[in-house]
């Protein structure tokens, strides 16, 4: 094959295309791997690497770990300072810096034989019947299929007029060193607010020397304000000035189908794949890109049977899970009465299950058909409406 020509062709240097590179590369497809940034490079981003992503990732997660945590802290209403909490004997949620995390999975797609182009910008892509081609600052290449992981402001889908329906939610954290009482605060918990932030949730990751700090938040401007008094809020000074805050988008909700066009497939932040309730994105990172491999190699590269394959899956086990949880977080984004009330009565239900879930435990789908999950909000609202009866 010529050197310009591969199998499959992966943009993007993120979770979804390493994982996409790695499978394909392991199991013998030639695959041209192009990130723009010089690697290993910088994400933004918080680095909690759930359970249910961490099962997804081939490198040893131990090596690049920056700290475990075992507690999840759900602080859902501003009027009761207590949180809903979940613990596990086993981390929950694993703290990384993502520039090593995304270059473990690179280097070990580059192990098994898959062509690494860093610093080269995409600059266009052409779909033809039989192939795909694209434009780099350093020539053109052609491949088979095209994975496309660009992440959440990636150009390429758009400049192949591929309908967007994601909705692009701004976010923005701060890596903090700070001293060791309050490093001793925050150890070994991930800890969520949803209540200080007007239509979004703040965050604290402890990190192996510094906490990661965040927000997400519907409204752009007020960032940056917001996350200043969310630090107050925690009893953390900095100097409002000295902040040095990075943003990003998140799609909290994804494209529409299809995921596939021709002979080019859809993957990660580029498709919409994160959890609308947490934010989380790598696990569905990870799995889409597992999941565009599969396709390929279970149907020996055929494409009606790539197509299909590729449908199913993504709407199996990502589009339908994101579906249920949008509906969710509509009650977790919405107006704060509601949310208070209803986790008055089914908080530490839901955190329990939500844990589960961020465990790869269980699915949003196995809740929804599951009936005891709604025997046990009944009774509990009953009894919550009609306290009096209670005991009758
Ligand atoms: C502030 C913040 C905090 C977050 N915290 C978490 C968290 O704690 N846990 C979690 O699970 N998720 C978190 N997320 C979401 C998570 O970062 C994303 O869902 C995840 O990175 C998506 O991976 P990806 O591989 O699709 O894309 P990305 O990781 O964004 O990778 C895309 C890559 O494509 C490259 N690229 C783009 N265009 C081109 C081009 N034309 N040519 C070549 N290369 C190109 C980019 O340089 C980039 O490296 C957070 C996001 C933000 C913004």
């Amino acid at each position: 094959m010529n050197s310009n020509q591969f199998d499959v062709i992966v943009i993007g240097g993120g979770p979804a295309g390493g994982n996409a590179a790695y499978h394909l590369s392991k199991n013998n497809i030639s695959v041209g791997f192009f990130e723009k940034s010089e690697l290993p490079r910088h994400k933004v981003c918080a680095g909690g690497i759930t359970r249910r992503a961490a099962k997804l990732y081939s490198p040893d997660l131990g090596e690049i770990s920056e700290n475990e945590c075992s507690h999840l802290e759900l602080f859902l209403d501003l009027k009761s300072p207590k949180p809903f909490v979940s613990s596990a004997d086993s981390p929950l949620v694993t703290m990384v810096m993502r520039n090593q995390f995304d270059y473990a999975l690179i280097q070990l797609a580059k192990s098994n034989g898959a062509q690494i182009f860093e610093k080269t910008l995409v600059k266009g892509v052409i779909s033809k019947k039989d192939h795909v081609e694209i434009c780099t600052d350093k020539g053109q290449f052609q491949s088979k299929y095209l994975i496309l992981a660009d992440g959440a402001a990636g150009r390429l889908a758009k400049l192949l007029d591929w309908p967007d329906h994601r909705r692009l939610v701004p976010a923005a954290e701060i890596e903090l060193p700070v001293n060791i009482d309050i490093m001793a605060r925050f150890q070994n918990k991930a800890r969520f607010d949803f209540g200080q932030i007007t239509k979004g949730y703040a965050w604290v990751f402890p990190k192996r020397s510094h906490l990661s700090i965040g927000i997400l938040s519907h409204n752009k401007k007020t960032l940056r304000i917001e996350l200043s008094r969310y630090l107050k809020f925690l009893g953390i000074n900095t100097p409002q000035k000295g902040l040095n805050l990075k943003g990003h988008m998140i799609p909290m909700s994804p494209r529409k189908a299809p995921f596939i066009r021709k002979r080019i497939m859809l993957v990660g932040d580029s498709a919409g794949f994160v959890d609308p309730i947490t934010a989380e994105g790598i696990s569905y990172a990870l799995q889409s890109g597992f999941l565009a491999s599969q396709a390929l190699l279970e149907n020996n590269m055929k494409l009606k049977g790539v197509k299909e394959y590729y449908e199913n899956a993504i709407n199996k086990e990502i589009v339908r899970e994101i579906r249920i949880a949008l509906i969710l977080a509509k009650i977790i984004y919405g107006p704060p009465a509601l949310r208070s009330f209803l986790f008055g009565i089914a908080g530490d239900h839901f955190c329990k299950a939500l844990t589960k879930i961020i465990n790869g435990e269980k699915t949003y789908f196995d809740y929804l058909t599951d009936l005891k999950s709604y025997r046990h909000f009944t009774s509990r609202l009953y009894k919550n409406l009609f306290p009096a009866l209670k005991d009758s």
